[in-house]
């Protein structure tokens, strides 16, 4: 099953669902899924939540992920070590769910106007969360780029290399070089999981990469 290859592949200490229904299957099936730490089987059981602020709950905390412990307790033989179930809209850290974070990167790197893009948002975060989320996302490039690689080559940068018997018009609006790293990286996202074979259409582009990788965004 490709879910339980892409768990296995990256990140042990989140899995990362696409829907609820799809974490409440999972769990279901705790007692028979191995821990992603120590493989061990049959040790896995909830505990507790973590919880934190969000857009929906900005003056109270909510519940954002699951925990999971893997028990080594009496008969028990799991390795005594946790990880924790979120949904794809979350990221851990943040404040704003991944589709504001997507339209606000989205905006940002179209008009250059961070401040703009961010009010755009009515959000109830403070004046200088847009440039703290903005270098979040400008720590994050080379990562956020190499997991896209993985899944498709990124066509604008690939143009170059391309032989003169392209078909491309060099001065097609549409295939011109992105202006920025970060509009590339934007620009990238939405060729893999807006238009690529990856595209779920219930997921913004930052929720799919963080399901498809089980990583967090940045
Ligand atoms: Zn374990």
């Amino acid at each position: 099953m490709l879910f339980g290859a892409v768990i296995r592949a990256f990140n042990v200490k989140v899995w990362i669902f696409a829907s609820q229904q799809q974490r409440d299957q999972q769990l279901a099936l705790l007692k028979c899924t191995p821990c992603p730490h120590c493989k061990h089987t049959g040790a896995l059981n909830r505990h507790g939540v973590l919880r934190g602020y969000d857009q929906q709950n900005f003056r109270n905390k909510t519940v954002r992920a699951l925990r999971i412990f893997c028990s080594n307790r009496a008969a028990h033989q799991g390795c005594g070590r946790t990880f924790s179930l979120w949904l794809a809209d979350k990221v851990k850290r943040l404040f704003l769910d991944t589709q504001p974070l997507w339209d606000f990167l989205l905006q940002a790197t179209t008009s250059g106007n961070k401040s703009r893009a961010f009010d755009q948002l009515d959000s109830a975060m403070s004046a200088s969360a847009p440039w703290r989320i903005w270098r979040r996302f400008l720590k994050a490039q080379s990562k956020i780029r190499t997991a896209l690689s993985a899944l498709a080559a990124p066509s604008a940068l690939a143009a170059p290399l391309q032989s003169t018997h392209g078909c491309r018009a060099p001065d097609d609006p549409e295939h011109a070089p992105p202006e920025t790293p970060e509009a590339a990286t934007i620009n990238h996202l939405k060729e893999v999981f807006q238009n690529g074979s990856v595209t779920d259409a219930t997921l913004d582009p930052i929720a799919a990469f963080q399901v498809q990788t089980q990583s967090f965004f940045f």
